[in-house]
């Protein structure tokens, strides 16, 4: 390659790295695999060690992450925070080793910890008392995401001692709270995360801090920023004093003597780290003593007294075969690859999520293809892209059906929605499917009634809705093939048991649009009975802290159906229980603040506080913060130039604040 050639090629490095950047960083939402993203970083870092030339100020290899959105306030980092260099093979440790002890002679000690894969903050204390968190940013300017991180409860919010300090450390969502929250999006058809730690990112740079309560994230702090406060000398001793302090840091992490013993390390987290609560994407090392790490120094990007180590991508190519699609529950439609079986991380795929029709069009998949799977969060097999250079021509362009595959009803697509959805009400698939969320482990939790013995009892006629589970008879079970009489009595058994349980699993199970376990539970609490529910109107439903509109409209227009109504009788008939059996709930009202218990609406613009804090902190004191003025709502905080909502609360009569009257009660 000749410079003119070079150069062409690093102008497409940059373009490429930028765009991908700015969907990882910014948008949440990344288009490439991160071992297809360190690939073209590698590309470039070579073309600029052997055309030093061509090595810009902006270029990709020496900036810090992404950027920063303007809708959050900016914080700017007193230290900056930094990336890290990269290893991916036992070569490039022994050559940072190397480097390492070409600077600071052979007595060196590393530091080994996971790697976790979330996104880096900062949080600052001060006399021990949690006041400001932010994200990394572009490494000099970060988004202040306090509020947000407040909701993490791994976070402590006040230290054993009073302590003002600036810490550093990983936020991330758990493998087990990505999946179902991805179950959840799936369906209500709005686009998955592509992994744990983009769902992570896209949490915590939420305006609404109500949004990162509910995605159960967690964290582990890793530094402190300003050791000079502290009387430490050598990282691991700055660990156990973070520890001491009431942090939460990583436990696996170890101290090693040599680079064989680093190397051991990394190689054994290679293969267990599938067995993690979380993800991780390498094996960070340090060198432990700060004397050595200050000699060492760092470069504009990052220090040179640690580096990342990153484990070989779990990637495979395998031939996608065919696709074909499902139906879910809620009538959504989803496109499943059918691959030539292949190993990922240990277990043998055949099958892997195409997740929506966009992706298939934007990835240019097609039937014959040659694709890249990998397990997102080593769990879910998913295509993540083609091998182009290996097409022959034959490969179909895949269409998605117009009609449903089991109904034959045509599909379609509701507005802001990216799902093809089938939308008739008697559809076979959606029935069954509805059926074995019924019986599932969050809902009745029915033992021995799972997806294989539902769909036969479906296929055979013997249940048409979930109200005929309780109809099921002994001499039905056995008639059934691979069914024996001690199963059917165990199941038979089964069935019985789920006729108590608690309201809030039944009422999850019927599978009520947008009502998920967690509102289940809300709404049984909160009325007692589904013959209460049932009657509850609109606004009051509206009133309850954590639901809303779209959740009250759904289980208005829910109960009113005579379907339903019907299908409750026959439950009841068969004795299923309609109470809800759980501890009362915490009542807001009982907060001793002005605001508990209240309904208010912000509207217009407040000078001194977002209205997103403003709503945190009236929700924090017990009130509930609603989008629309109505009759039931107590209260109206106007700000500057407020509109429509201000006349609305004129004409009914509520009570009006000003922003100042507000902050006077919020400082009380
Ligand atoms: P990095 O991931 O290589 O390493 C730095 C980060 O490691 C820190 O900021 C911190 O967040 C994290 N970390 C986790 N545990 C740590 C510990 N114990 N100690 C210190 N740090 C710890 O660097 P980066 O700049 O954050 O991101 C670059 C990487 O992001 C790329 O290599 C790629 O994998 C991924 N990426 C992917 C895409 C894509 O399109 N898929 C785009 C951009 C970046």
């Amino acid at each position: 390659m000749n410079e003119k050639q070079a150069q062409e090629r690093v102008n497409e490095l940059h373009e490429l790295l930028n765009k991908l950047n700015y969907e990882y960083y910014v948008l949440d939402q990344p288009s490439a695999s991160d071992a297809e993203y360190d690939r073209y970083m590698q590309e470039l870092l070579q073309l600029e060690e052997q055309f030093p030339a061509l090595k810009t100020a902006d270029s990709p290899t020496v900036r810090v992450g992404g950027t920063v959105l303007e809708a959050f306030k900016k914080v700017e980092h007193r230290i900056p925070m930094l990336s890290l260099g990269n290893a991916f093979n036992d070569g490039d440790l022994r050559d940072f080793d190397r480097r390492v002890r070409q600077t600071i002679g052979d007595d060196v000690q590393y530091v080994c910890e996971l790697k976790i894969d979330g996104l880096a903050v900062s949080v600052r204390y001060e006399g021990g008392v949690f006041v400001q968190g932010a994200t990394r940013g572009d490494g000099q300017v970060g988004e202040d995401i306090t509020e947000n991180l407040k909701t993490v409860r791994s976070l402590p919010l006040r230290l054993n001692e009073q302590a003002t300090l600036e810490v550093r450390g990983e936020a991330f969502m758990p493998k087990r709270s990505f999946e179902a929250l991805n179950k959840i999006k799936e369906e209500k058809g709005e686009e998955l995360f592509a992994n744990p730690r983009n769902a992570a990112a896209g949490s915590l740079r939420q305006l609404d801090p109500k949004i990162a309560a509910s995605r159960n994230l967690d964290m582990y702090v890793y530094s402190i920023a300003d050791l000079g406060n502290t009387n430490v000398s050598s990282h691991s001793e700055a660990l156990n004093l973070l520890e001491r302090m009431g942090y939460k840091t990583n436990p696996e992490r170890r101290r090693c003597l040599s680079i064989d013993e680093v190397i051991d390390y990394c190689e054994s987290w290679t293969v267990k780290r599938a067995d993690l609560a979380y993800d991780i994407d390498g094996i960070v090392i340090k060198v432990d003593s700060l004397a050595q790490q200050e000699e060492l120094g760092t470069t504009v990007k990052s220090p040179r007294w640690a580096i990342a180590y990153k484990f070989p991508a779990e990637e495979v190519v395998t031939k996608l075969l065919d696709i074909e699609v499902t139906v879910g529950r809620t009538g959504a439609i989803t496109p499943t690859a059918l691959l030539e079986p292949v190993k990922v991380a240990g277990t043998t795929v055949q099958r892997a999520s195409l997740h929506n029709e966009d992706l298939i069009r934007e990835k240019d998949i097609r039937i014959g293809d040659y694709v890249i799977v990998k397990k997102a969060g080593d769990i879910i097999p998913e295509v993540v892209g083609v091998v182009e250079d290996r097409r022959t021509g034959e490969e179909m362009p895949y269409e998605m059906p117009t009609h449903c595959p089991e109904c034959d009803s045509e599909l379609v697509r509701i507005e802001d929605e990216v799902a093809l959805r089938c939308i008739n009400p008697k559809c076979p698939a959606q029935i069954r499917e509805g059926l074995i969320h019924f019986v599932s482990r969050n809902a009745m939790n029915i033992d021995g009634l799972g997806e294989k013995v539902v769909t036969q009892l479906f296929s055979e006629n013997l249940i048409h809705d979930v109200a005929d589970i309780y109809k099921l008879t002994k001499p039905q079970l056995i008639a059934l093939e691979r069914m024996g009489e001690k199963s059917a009595n165990n199941l038979l058994a089964a069935i019985d048991a789920s006729r108590s349980n608690s309201l809030e699993k039944l009422l999850f199970g019927l599978g009520i649009r947008h009502v998920g376990a967690k509102a289940a539970k809300t709404l049984a609490q909160h009325f007692g009975t589904m013959e209460a529910l049932s009657q509850a109107t609109l606004e009051e439903l509206v009133a309850i802290h954590e639901i809303g509109e779209k959740m009250a409209q759904s289980v208005v227009a829910y109960f009113a159906n005579p379907d339903v109504k019907e299908l409750i009788e026959e439950l009841k008939e068969s004795e299923v229980n309609m109470a809800y059996k759980g501890p009362k709930p915490i009542d807001a009202s009982e907060v001793d603040s002005y605001f508990s218990g209240k309904t208010i609406v912000l509207t217009g613009k407040l000078e001194q506080m977002s209205r997103s804090d403003a709503k945190a902190e009236i929700e924090a004191l017990g009130g509930k913060v609603t989008g629309s003025v109505s009759k039931s709502t107590n209260l109206v905080i106007a700000g500057e130039a407020a509109g429509s909502k201000l006349d609305k609360a004129t004409e009914l009569g509520i009570e009006v604040w000003d922003e100042a009257r507000m902050l006077e009660e919020l400082q009380k």
